[in-house]
């Protein structure tokens, strides 16, 4: 019999946890929900207060963790481990072994020691060190973040646990993105607990950190398509290719209702996000045809660096599943919308509030207003190694093209929060009498704005109600890199206005004029990194030069930043990175970038070579046969020939053009060969107009963008 819709509700109001959750959410995770089911109360008390403060593992129980971990991944069908990071390459790494163990009768147990949890010795040899790393040292170790719980990768037949850990060398010096992202959330927490406690909160056995919530794009295309394009394969992105008539021009995919496939694939990766614990919250339909977004409710920034690291792997891993293939590349097809990655940002301060909320009182405003000088003088400063921490060859084709934030980083406030912002230039606008409220001068304004309603889609740093969104991170690179970035020149800013309200007097009164000076100086200071007008047009770009502020286009000049002492001193003054480490980056980004040109370079050669030119000399021989054949039995060929001369003239600039990149590759930059590579794309897009669609040894755009 089927209950009464009253009565069920009456029934679950009384359970405590909410009965609508599915029950497989987070079954994949070592959550502290079930670790409380597998450990002993000590033990359990002590990992939940290194976890929520994020210290490290009490050696004294790491075998009963590491048992535990062992027992709920068996019971879930583990048979190895691996110690999950994240090399500089960009991707994560996984060494598998499995639990057993030879006991004393010649057969073998499943064992999990502490030892075995808390580190691990990759043979790392062939991951990128930028000569952090002698070959005879090869080695490099690997560290349990316990902030970031364990999980079960399922595969087909048996299970593998997951330990997510930290990549680093003999001496200590970071391999991987984690380490530093760690540091710098201790760098923005030193600072930020600094700021709270001279506003007079609690700041003891607490801590402040960054949120994160990554919106995701991602295009989908039909496996066969995929497999027929060497380029997508290798490189991940269409090195040829002519836009279809019809793409994105109606804005007729955007929020669009979702075709049957895709919803199921997107069914797929939600359950097995929410599997992992991963709290995927929005999915749609973008821009253009073909590319759809998911994105989570955002968590505590190192483990949504890890759950977005994690998404990726399962967006590829759904799309198998539906015969799709997900590209993750930020500009798989050109003259279209690329993907990005919109890193929404946000700060928890000691006293669990968030510090980018607009207070609705004179003290909590005080700390808002404290916040949003603190980014706009750390973006100023800072704007190139930010620039910096999203340079890739793929970002490239995307920051700067029309549909992307400029790689001219300035920040959106909204007007009616810079309005205020001019205020606190002016001095502060009234002053209130209540001096048992910090005022900043803004105590008589009206409540700051919660919803800013007048988004701007085209900055790439945005307020947006209660945190930031830096729209420039690629959609294939890991959020790390900008966040180390961020976490650190806000951590460098506050401390410099840390130092001097330090100084200033003790009572109330004298804090609230030293604050006041502090904020009024930074507006007047760094008021130029404000903009809130169309970040698209060329008058911004030239209201930017005139404001001097970076426009760094190209990976190239963006690494280059790495470089500068200004970067160097900024990175070692708060512990984030060292020299060394931070130019093993800088060696390893630049090497990256020039492989990925030479490599796309050589894909584009082979496909021309191999697949066009026999194509186009086809037509050609086909059309010159019939331009003789027919005038032989006294056809008119006037306009056939025209069309002869115009293959054989793209067919010849093609085959000039191949010669070029090829000389180009051998002993050029990798400006020259992204120019020349340029150059026979538009030889070979102009022939794909004219080759008969059955010669096409390539699946057009239309094709790929709509038959999915
Ligand atoms: P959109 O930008 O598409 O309009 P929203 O602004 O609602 O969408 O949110 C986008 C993302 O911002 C979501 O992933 C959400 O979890 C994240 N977000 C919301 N608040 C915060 C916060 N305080 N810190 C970090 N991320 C946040
Ligand atoms: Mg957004």
């Amino acid at each position: 019999m089927f209950k009464k819709r009253g009565a069920i509700m009456k029934e679950n109001s009384r359970k405590r946890d909410v009965p609508m959750v599915p029950d497989f959410y987070g079954e994949n995770v070592f959550s502290l929900k079930n670790m409380r089911n597998y450990l002993s109360e000590t033990a359990y008390k002590s990992l939940v207060s290194t976890i929520r403060q994020g210290r490290s593992l009490d050696p004294n129980i790491a075998d009963e963790v590491a048992d535990a971990m062992k027992t709920w991944a068996v019971s879930k069908g583990a048979t190895h481990f691996t110690h999950w990071f994240q090399p500089l390459t960009g991707a994560t790494a996984e060494k598998h072994d499995s639990f057993i163990s030879p006991d004393q009768e010649g057969g073998v147990i499943m064992k999990f020691s502490g030892e075995e949890l808390i580190k691990g010795e990759p043979d790392a040899s062939s991951f990128p060190s930028g000569g952090l790393r002698a070959t005879f040292e090869a080695r490099g170790y690997t560290a349990w973040d316990p902030t970031s719980p364990a999980f079960i990768k399922e595969g087909e037949n048996v299970a593998t646990l997951c330990i997510p850990t930290a990549f680093y060398s003999y001496h200590g010096e970071a391999l991987d993105k984690k380490t530093p992202l760690l540091r710098s959330a201790a760098a923005l927490s030193k600072q930020v607990c600094r700021l709270a406690k001279l506003f007079g909160i609690d700041v003891k056995n607490k801590r402040a950190y960054a949120t994160l919530g990554p919106e995701q794009e991602y295009f989908l295309i039909d496996r066969r398509y995929y497999e027929a394009r060497l380029d997508l394969i290798q490189t991940g992105r269409t090195l040829f290719g002519r836009a279809p008539a019809k793409h994105q021009q109606m804005e007729d995919h955007y929020f669009g209702a979702i075709k049957t496939r895709v919803m199921s694939f997107m069914e797929e990766l939600d359950r097995e996000m929410w599997k992992m614990g991963i709290p995927a919250k929005t999915r749609h339909n973008e821009v253009c045809p073909a590319q759809f977004e998911i994105a989570p409710v955002f968590e505590e920034q190192n483990l949504s660096v890890d759950h977005n690291m994690i998404t990726m792997e399962l967006l590829k891993k759904a799309a198998e599943k539906y015969d799709l293939v997900c590209l993750l590349h930020e500009k798989p097809f050109a003259g279209v919308n690329g993907s990005g990655k919109h890193n929404n940002w946000s700060i928890v301060g000691p006293d669990d509030k968030n510090w980018l909320s607009p207070g609705e009182n004179p003290h909590e405003n005080a700390k808002f207003l404290t916040m949003i000088c603190a980014l706009m003088k750390a973006i100023d400063t800072h704007a190139g190694i930010l620039r910096a921490s999203v340079a890739s060859a793929g970002n490239d084709h995307r920051l700067g093209a029309n549909e992307a934030p400029p790689a001219i980083l300035s920040i959106f406030l909204g007007e009616q929060l810079t309005d205020v912002i001019e205020q606190i230039e002016k001095g502060g606008a009234k002053t209130s009498k209540k001096i048992d409220a910090i005022q900043v001068g803004v105590t008589s304004l009206p409540t700051l704005p919660r919803d800013v309603t007048d988004r701007n889609r085209t900055s790439p740093f945005a307020f947006t109600g209660n945190k930031f969104e830096f729209r420039a991170v690629g959609s294939n690179q890991s959020c790390a890199g900008a966040n180390i970035v961020l976490n650190t020149i806000i951590a460098d800013a506050l401390d410099e206005i840390c130092t001097k309200l330090e100084k200033s007097g003790k009572t109330k009164k004298d804090f609230n004029k030293a604050l006041q000076s502090i904020l009024q100086d930074i507006v007047k200071k760094h008021k130029r990194i404000l903009f809130n007008g169309d970040n698209y047009t060329k008058e911004w770009h030239k209201e930017a030069e005139k404001r001097g502020l970076l426009n760094l286009k190209t990976t190239p000049e963006a690494l280059k930043v790495m470089k500068d002492e200004k970067v160097v001193s900024l990175f070692e003054r708060h512990k984030v990175l060292s020299k060394t480490e931070l130019m093993s980056r800088y060696e390893i980004y630049k090497e990256q970038y020039e492989r990925t040109t030479a490599i796309e370079a050589s894909v584009a050669l082979t496909m021309a070579k191999t697949m066009i030119v026999p194509a186009a000399l086809e037509y050609q021989a086909n059309l010159a046969r019939a331009v003789e054949d027919v005038a032989g039995c006294g056809g008119k060929v006037t306009a056939t020939k025209k069309l002869l001369k115009e293959v054989s003239e793209e067919t010849e600039k093609m085959l000039e053009n191949i010669k070029k990149l090829e000389k180009c590759l051998e002993n050029g930059s990798s400006g020259k060969i992204i120019s020349a590579m340029n150059e026979l794309r538009q030889a070979v897009d102009a022939l794909e107009g004219l080759v008969p669609d059955e010669i096409w040894p390539l699946p057009s755009y239309a094709e790929m963008l709509f038959m999915i």
